[in-house]
């Protein structure tokens, strides 16, 4: 049996643990590259969300851009127009156009803004000559360009250039003064939170990255994950950072989960493999143990019937005058017939249990009645093959509710294991007595003993210890078995303690509690 085991084992191994240890080491190996890839991810998410404030924040600049433009050069152009379009673009502090020669400055000063004088103006502009010449060519070619100039002179304010379409073919060009803070606060910080949503924290960092000017939520600096600089505000930056952590927490989050997903799986997959397995080997048992039941079986039936047919053939020659011999072939004949009687019964009663065809008939009765009814029938047998036992019993046993038949079935199988291994120690002791659970029966040879790795098998079915004196001894493997059965179905058990050489106790245990 032990080589379609092996073969099974191997053929598992082959065709199911191996493919899975390679696809998980795959899988694993697969997983670290995923992370990556999501990493990057991650960062390009982070890098488009950057882009779309910095998209934001020039086209509110473009749109003022036409806004100026279509005031500047309308047909019924007004100064009370562009007071009223700085009045609401606060954030605006000057508007000023002059031509591209750099003359013909015009300052348009916000309310709240004094100081900006042409003068000023021209001295920014003074150097940026190759500049303005680039975005009238940009104009020309259709593109209305925003170059932003930085910081206009000392104070807080940002400079931004941009060419006009004008009238004429005259190249004008124009330029907006404004506060980066108003800037933000009032035109950005609505696009800002909204793009942040709940799951990230924008922030808009000062030129030396070390000061947080605006933020959508109380962050400190080393938490942003990415930086990226404000086109139109130059030296300022934006930054953002996830919610839920750093991207690499995120990432190695996702990794342990997708782990423990597979490892999971694989555990599962093995156990499947493992209860497969298990199975399989049990059914290979069974099946073997079934054939050498039935080669045990023949054997069992052929040894009296041929014995059977035997005698009575020499009987019905009338060879045999002497009547002594004559009786003694009768009583061969007789036990022969009983013995056959008593493994057909066995087997048949074995196959209507497992048939779950059996019927008990409950009743109360005196555990010591059925032993001594047993004892009394079986006291010539046992001590024709020169056994003695003794018996001995407490003085009060409470009644016991069970099936007599099966009961004192129970008892011969056990009575004539005790013979069948006794390995020549020719006794044995039966015992009734009471423990904390009910009333038990029990039996103690001193034969050959059972190894302890077989004593909770040799309950199975077909089950026979496989060494020593099992090839001498005659039996069907269904004694037990049956003994077993018999006492689940009284709600009671069969246990056995036994030592190799020293002899077996087999104890059938009855409990209070059945039937209640
Ligand atoms: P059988 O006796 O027909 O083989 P059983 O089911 O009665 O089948 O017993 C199963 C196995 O348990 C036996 O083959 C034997 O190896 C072992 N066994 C049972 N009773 C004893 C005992 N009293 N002493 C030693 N071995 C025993």
């Amino acid at each position: 049996m032990q080589k379609p085991i092996r073969k099974i084992s191997l053929i598992i191994l082959l065709i199911f643990i191996l493919p899975i240890v390679v696809f998980f080491i795959y899988q694993f190996a697969s997983l670290n590259e995923t992370e990556k890839e999501i990493n990057e991810i991650y960062t390009q998410q982070l890098e488009a969300i950057l882009y779309s404030v910095n998209q934001y924040s020039e086209d509110v600049i473009s749109s003022w851009v036409n806004d100026i433009n279509t005031i500047l050069y309308s047909t019924n152009f007004q100064k009370k127009n562009i007071k009223n379009f700085l009045r609401e673009n606060n954030s605006i502090k000057s508007i000023f156009v002059f031509e591209n020669t750099l003359s013909n400055i015009s300052v348009f000063n916000n309310s709240d803004t004094k100081n900006i004088s042409k003068n000023t103006i021209q001295k920014i502009l003074n150097d940026k000559k190759p500049l303005i010449e680039k975005l009238q060519n940009y104009l020309e070619v259709g593109y209305q360009k925003i170059e932003p100039l930085g910081k206009f002179t000392s104070n807080d304010l940002y400079v931004c250039l941009f060419p006009l379409h004008t009238k004429e073919n005259e190249r004008d060009i124009g330029g907006i003064i404004f506060n980066p803070s108003q800037f933000i606060k009032e035109n950005l910080s609505g696009k800002i939170s909204q793009t942040a949503g709940d799951k990230f924290v924008l922030t808009i960092l000062n030129k030396y990255e070390n000061e947080i000017l605006h933020s959508t939520e109380n962050i400190t600096i080393d938490k942003i994950l990415l930086k990226k600089p404000l086109w139109l505000l130059p030296g300022l930056s934006l930054g953002i950072k996830m919610k839920s952590g750093s991207i690499e927490e995120l990432t190695s989050q996702r990794f342990y989960k997708n782990l423990l997903i597979l490892a999971s799986l694989l555990l599962i997959l093995i156990i499947g493999m493992g209860l497969i397995y298990y199975n399989l080997r049990k059914e290979l048992r069974l099946t073997q143990l079934k054939s050498d039941f039935i080669s045990n079986v023949s054997h069992e039936l052929r040894t009296p019937l041929s014995l059977i047919s035997m005698y009575s053939e020499t009987l019905a020659l009338s060879r045999i005058k002497d009547e002594e011999k004559k009786k003694e072939y009768y009583s061969v004949i007789h036990n022969e017939a009983n013995r056959l009687s008593k493994i057909v019964n066995s087997v048949l009663n074995f196959s209507k249990i497992e048939a779950g065809i059996k019927k008990y008939n409950f009743q109360s009765y005196s555990l010591l009645e059925i032993n001594n009814d047993v004892l009394n029938t079986y006291d010539y047998h046992i001590k024709s093959k020169g056994f003695s036992y003794t018996f001995n019993s407490a003085k009060k046993i409470k009644n016991i509710i069970c099936d007599k038949d099966a009961i004192s079935e129970s008892i011969i199988n056990l009575i004539e294991n005790a013979i069948k291994y006794s390995n020549g120690k020719k006794e044995f002791e039966i015992i009734i007595a009471s423990n904390k659970k009910g009333v038990y029966w029990e039996i103690k040879d001193f034969g050959v003993g059972i190894a302890s790795k077989d004593q909770t098998k040799i309950f199975d079915k077909f089950y026979r210890v496989s060494s020593g004196l099992i090839h001498n001894t005659k039996g069907t493997g269904l004694g037990l078995s049956l003994v077993k059965q018999i006492m689940d179905a009284h709600n009671g058990d069969v246990t056995v303690k036994s030592s190799i050489d020293i002899g077996s106790t087999f104890r059938l245990q009855f409990n209070k509690s059945f039937p209640d």
